[in-house]
């Protein structure tokens, strides 16, 4: 048998295969030591509002700097997901987020941190009550805390998210729904779930100067949202036009480069300073 595919485009796949899953397995081992030697932080992007220019909100980029430099989040999030260690790794970013608020509320004290959790994770009931104790534990109010998520949502189990979604809800914790538009677009989840934002996908703003589809798709989203009474939000602004162009949609707050690259707590702490006591 294996000789019959020793000289086959099988062995190749196979093989191709065996390096990808070591090639994984190695990461997760090195992740796994990173979490525990505390080698992973949260650079911060500001959300600015398109109305009064101010920022009070932040979201937190997980970051794993190494000797080859940063391993992008997208790399190592997905290993973590497709084993259990995305609990331990988002135990990490709750506790890291508040210890961090601490830091920029010496600034800016009602800042709001929205921070990417992984869908299986906010589903957990063990989650929402590592999560309450840890706000407890800091002193941080639910209401200093956001969380994104996915449009994969949708394809979960209806009632247990619709669950969990609420008891975060009621605590004081509020959802925004990240990249929207490029998942599993079905509205009538909407108004279902207690969501309090939406964020328009880079690919739209990115459509924005080129064509017209993506100002039209991106006032769409917007429409959607001042419906059901979301903020709204653009992600990966890049240019003054792409400004101008989403507050003449009105759109409520924009993130990216044009304002602020993600950037380490020291950094934001300085930014935010400099943005909101002129
Ligand atoms: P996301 O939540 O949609 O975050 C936006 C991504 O766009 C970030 O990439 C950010 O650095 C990047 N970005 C922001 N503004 C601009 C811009 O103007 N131009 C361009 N080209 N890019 C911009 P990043 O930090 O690499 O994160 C990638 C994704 O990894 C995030 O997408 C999020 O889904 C995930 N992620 C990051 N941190 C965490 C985490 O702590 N937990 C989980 N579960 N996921 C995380
Ligand atoms: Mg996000
Ligand atoms: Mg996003
Ligand atoms: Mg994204």
């Amino acid at each position: 048998q294996a000789k019959a595919f020793q000289r086959g485009e099988l062995v190749t796949y196979a093989d191709h295969l065996d390096e990808i899953v070591s090639a994984r397995l190695k990461l997760l081992n090195k992740l796994k030591n990173a979490i525990h030697n505390n080698e992973l932080c949260l650079y911060y992007q500001p959300k600015v509002s398109l109305v009064n220019g101010r920022t009070d909100g932040l979201e937190a980029l997980m970051r794993w700097p190494t000797d080859d430099g940063f391993i992008p989040p997208q790399d190592f999030i997905s290993v973590a997901e497709s084993s259990g260690l995305i609990f331990e790794l988002e135990r990490f970013l709750i506790r890291q987020t508040c210890r961090d608020l601490k830091e920029i509320e010496k600034i800016c004290p009602d800042t709001v941190i929205a921070i990417n959790v992984s869908v299986p994770v906010v589903e957990s009931e063990d989650f929402f009550e590592y999560v309450k104790d840890t706000l407890k534990e800091y002193n941080v109010r639910p209401e200093q805390l956001m969380i994104e998520l996915t449009e994969s949502i949708m394809i979960r189990n209806h009632k247990l998210i619709n669950k969990r979604l609420n008891q975060y809800r009621n605590f004081g914790i509020q959802f925004s729904i990240d990249d929207f538009g490029t998942g599993y677009n079905s509205l009538t989840y909407l108004h279902n779930l207690p969501i309090a934002q939406i964020k328009i996908d880079k690919s739209f703003i990115d459509n924005m100067t080129q064509s017209n589809n993506g100002t039209f798709l991106s006032s769409v989203i917007i429409s959607i949202a001042n419906h059901f009474n979301f903020e709204s939000v653009a992600e990966g602004v890049e240019t003054a036009e792409q400004v101008a162009a989403l507050k003449h949609i009105g759109c409520n707050y924009a993130q990216g480069y044009y304002f602020c690259k993600p950037c380490s707590l020291e950094d934001i702490c300085a930014w935010m300073h400099q943005a909101n006591h002129p």
